[in-house]
C-alpha cells in the first residue's frame, strides 16, 4: 500500500463516488448487491468479497453517494463548490469514472431537455450552465461565456459542435507572453452564450451527433471521451468604481468506460499494440498520480485528452473525479478496479 499522507498539503484533487441502483437486467439476471455505502451520504464503500463480512473490502474516499443520492445532491455536495471556485476565476475539471454502464453519461447530462428549471433527472452540465447564469445574473457581473463540445476517440479529436462531421481538430502549443505556453486547438468552434437554454441546446445537438456516429461504429460509445468546457470571462466593478477582471473554465469530462484500461503486466502489451487499452484513459491515471505524490514530471505529453486538459490539471486548479459504481455482483472485478484507480488518484 502507498502512502497518500501529503505532509498536512491540501491536494486539489477530490475523489467521490456513486453507485446506482441495480439495473432491470441485473435484477432479472439474480445478481445480487455486493456494494454497500453508509447512507445517502457517507465517506466509505464496503464490498461483499466472499462468504462472510471477514473478507470484505472498505474504501475511504471524500464523499460517498447511494443509490438515494439524486442529481440535485449530487450538484449541491460536488459541482456547486467547483463552480463557486470557476466564479474566482480558477480552471476546473469534472471527470465521470467508471465502467460502461455505471451512469457516467446519467451523472453528466441525464435529462437535457432544454426546460428550464432543470428537469429532476438532469446531470451536471445543464444544472451548471443554469446556476452560472442566474449567479452571473443576481451579481451583476458583466460577462462572456462561451463553450466548446468535442470527442476524444482513438486519440483523434472531432468537434460536436461544427456542422462539418469530417473535421479533424488538432492540437498544438501556443507560446504566450509570459514565457509559459498554453494548449489550443486548431479549428474548434466555440459558441458564445447569452442564456443557459443555449447552452444546453449546444449539449444536446451534439449529444445528437455523437449518438448517431455511436449507431454506426460499436464501440464508440464505451471508447471514447467526451469534453464540455464553458470560459466564464468576468467583469466585476468594486464600489469605488475598480473594475477587475477574470476568467475561469470548467471541462466536464464524459470519460471512456474504465474497462478499456484494466489489463495488467504481458497482458498488458499485448492488449496496448492492439489498440485495445486506451491511451488517454491510461495516461489520466498517471498524471493524477504524478500530481497526488508532486512528482516533478507530470506526464501531460502523453495523451491527447491530458494535453488538451493540461491548463486544468495541477497548480492552481480544482479537480474532481465521480467514479460510478453498479452495485451488482456480476460487475464486482470492474468495481474493484474501479475503487483501486479512484483511491489511487486521492
Ligand atoms: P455510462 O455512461 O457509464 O455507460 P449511463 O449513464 O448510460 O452509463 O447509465 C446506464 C443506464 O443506467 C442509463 O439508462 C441510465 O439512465 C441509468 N442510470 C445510471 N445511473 C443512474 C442513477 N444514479 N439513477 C437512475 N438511473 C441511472
Ligand atoms: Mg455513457
Amino acid at each position: 500500500e502507498r502512502d497518500f499522507e501529503h505532509g498536512g498539503e491540501e491536494t486539489n484533487i477530490n475523489v467521490v463516488v456513486r453507485c446506482r441502483a441495480r439495473s432491470d437486467r441485473e435484477v432479472k439476471e439474480n445478481s445480487g448487491v455486493v456494494v454497500s455505502t453508509n447512507g445517502i451520504k457517507g465517506t466509505t464503500v464496503e464490498l461483499s468479497m466472499g462468504p462472510n463480512a471477514l473478507s470484505n473490502k472498505t474504501y475511504q474516499f471524500d464523499k460517498v453517494f447511494s443509490q438515494a443520492a439524486d442529481q440535485g445532491i449530487i450538484f449541491d455536495e460536488v459541482v456547486a463548490p467547483i463552480m463557486g471556485e470557476v466564479l474566482n476565476g480558477f480552471n476546473c475539471t469534472i471527470f465521470a469514472y467508471g465502467q460502461t454502464g455505471t451512469g457516467k453519461t446519467y451523472t453528466m447530462c441525464g435529462d437535457i431537455s432544454d426546460v428550464l428549471p432543470p428537469p429532476d433527472h438532469a446531470g451536471i452540465v445543464p444544472r451548471v450552465l443554469y446556476h452560472l447564469f442566474n449567479k452571473l445574473e443576481v451579481e451583476e457581473i458583466e460577462n462572456s461565456v462561451k463553450c466548446s463540445f468535442i470527442e476524444l476517440y482513438n486519440e483523434e479529436l472531432r468537434d460536436l459542435i461544427s456542422e462539418d462531421d469530417n473535421a479533424k481538430l488538432k492540437i498544438y502549443e501556443e507560446n504566450n507572453k509570459k514565457g509559459g505556453s498554453a494548449t489550443m486547438v486548431q479549428g474548434m468552434e466555440e459558441r458564445y452564450l447569452k442564456s443557459a437554454r443555449e447552452g444546453i441546446k449546444v449539449l444536446r445537438a451534439g449529444s445528437d451527433k455523437r449518438q448517431v456516429a455511436a449507431t454506426k461504429c460499436n464501440d464508440l460509445s464505451s471508447r471514447s471521451h467526451t469534453v464540455f468546457t464553458i470560459t466564464v470571462y468576468m467583469k466585476r466593478t468594486a464600489d469605488d468604481g475598480q473594475e477587475y477582471l477574470s476568467a475561469g473554465k470548467l471541462n466536464l469530462v464524459d470519460l471512456a468506460g474504465s474497462e478499456n484500461i484494466q489489463r495488467s503486466g504481458a497482458e498488458n502489451k499485448r492488449a496496448a499494440e492492439a489498440g485495445l487499452i486506451n491511451k488517454s484513459l491510461l495516461t489520466l491515471g498517471r498524471v493524477i498520480n504524478a500530481l497526488v505524490d508532486r512528482s516533478p514530471h507530470i506526464p501531460y505529453r502523453e495523451s491527447k485528452l491530458t494535453r488538451l486538459l493540461q491548463d486544468s490539471l495541477g497548480g492552481r486548479t480544482k479537480t474532481c473525479i465521480i467514479a460510478t459504481l453498479s452495485p451488482a455482483k456480476s460487475n464486482l472485478e470492474e468495481t474493484i478496479s474501479t475503487l483501486d484507480y479512484a483511491f489511487r488518484a486521492k
